[in-house]
């Protein structure tokens, strides 16, 4: 393989790795920190991001787009075909180049690919795989692949997509059919969703064929994702999470990952330029999705009908236990595991251990202390068999203010910009 020509590539590369960066299905680092006397290394916009792989850990990857050339014309998308944009596209060779050298270089472990629609669906989907085929069979490259899936394209290139990627995604964009048909009326809901059904489809089979035959190819080993843009439209997030508890369950997806619209293109079905969605809605919603997956919440219970927005104040846990005082204080001794893990601060770690350790100890608030890292918050939503603090004489709203007020700084310090932490 010919030695790569950094410069050449250059200017593509800053078109196409910024054009990446509204992807989320990866979180990226979107750095750009200069070297300095006496620093190691730098960060440039050159597309690196982390993503994490199935048995947990972070990798960094190589985040770009194919092209930014696209034949549709999605309200919200920079690379939609009316935006006046420099545009670029890399050839097969180019992206297999690029990444080889930059694994080489362990600049990443991975590569991340993304497309505009050039000609047609099955035209760019064909490149994708030829990229991941060209990079395991001819490269024999071993490292993290993420394609994502182009919708419309047929079955047998997302089957083959699946022998070579460790991960597929395929967005939905748009959380709501109206806001779809508003903003990018020339998708569907159930043309976007049409490639996450054949590959949970091609897992199924595969893994049966697997169990009969041990060499059989692995598919999509880490698994599929979606997501979604979040404030683009009027959508609530009732509507955001009832969308993802659904792809969980039909579709079995790993992650759904949420993008708060960054307003920067001037359309009159967009939110004006300059009003980006509060970083805390999204936020919200990981801790909502994160409740779903491993806290056993059901979307009805996170948000409900007659308020549909996740309160901005406090963490969805917190807000459910508020409005939901009927089911505190828990006694720890007798309760299931399913209701103490519930409890403000509990992790599901602790919830167990509290579960094993309760057949040969009392719960008491002192006993808790040493268990739960967040007593602070935990101690108003339990009965144990010392002091109770549950303040059960107060109105909700007043126990709201009070617990706000008791726990906030402590939530900020705790969090330490991690999300799900409960
Ligand atoms: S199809 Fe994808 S790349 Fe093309 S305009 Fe729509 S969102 Fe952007």
């Amino acid at each position: 393989m010919a030695s790569i020509n950094f410069n050449r590539l250059q200017g593509k590369l800053n078109i196409l790795a910024d054009a990446a960066k509204y992807d989320v299905s990866c979180s990226s680092s979107g750095g750009n920190r200069k070297n300095q006397g006496g620093a190691l290394g730098d960060a440039s916009k050159t597309g690196i991001c982390h993503s994490y792989t199935e048995d947990g850990r972070c990798v960094s990857l190589l985040k770009i787009l194919l092209t930014n050339h696209c034949i549709y014309d999605c309200a919200y998308c920079t690379s939609r075909k009316s935006n006046d944009t420099p545009r670029a596209a890399f050839t097969v060779e180019e992206v297999v180049e690029l990444t080889m050298q930059f694994y080489r270089r362990n600049y990443i472990e991975g590569l991340f690919l993304s497309s505009g629609i050039f000609k047609n669906a099955d035209y760019t989907m064909e490149r994708l795989v030829q990229v991941a085929k060209t990079l395991r069979e001819r490269e024999r490259f071993n490292g993290y692949i993420h394609l994502k899936t182009i919708p419309g394209a047929s079955k047998e290139l997302l089957h083959e997509a699946g022998l070579y990627a460790d991960r597929l995604s395929a967005n939905i964009e748009i959380p709501t059919k109206s806001g779809l048909a508003l903003l990018a009326p020339e998708k569907t809901h159930d043309e976007l969703q049409a490639p996450m059904q054949t590959v949970k489809e091609e897992i199924i089979t595969i893994k049966d064929s697997r169990k009969k035959h041990k060499k059989a190819p692995k598919f999509v080993p880490a698994g599929q994702t979606s997501q979604m843009i979040v404030g683009a439209s009027n959508e609530t997030d009732l509507q955001v999470i009832q969308l993802s508890d659904h792809f969980y369950k039909k579709y079995e997806l790993k992650r759904v990952y949420y993008s708060g619209y960054v307003p920067m293109l001037s359309d009159s079905r967009l939110p004006s330029i300059g009003t980006p969605v509060p970083m805390v809605r999204e936020n919200r919603l990981y801790q909502a999705d994160w409740l779903m997956r491993f806290y056993g919440f059901g979307a009805h219970e996170i948000v409900e009908a007659d308020s549909p927005f996740l309160d901005l104040d406090c963490d969805p846990k917190l807000a459910w236990a508020i409005r939901h005082r009927e089911h505190f204080p828990v006694n720890v001794q007798t309760a299931p595991y399913e209701m103490i893990v519930r409890i403000q601060g509990m992790d599901t770690k602790t919830a167990k251990k509290i579960v094993k350790d309760r057949k040969y100890n009392q719960n008491t608030l002192e006993h808790n202390k040493k268990m739960v890292a967040a007593v602070n918050r935990a101690k108003y939503f339990i009965a144990t068999t010392g002091k109770n603090e549950h303040l059960s004489h107060l109105t909700r709203d007043n126990f709201r203010q009070f617990v706000l007020g008791q726990t906030q700084t402590k939530f900020k310090d705790e969090r330490n910009g991690q999300l799900g932490l409960f």
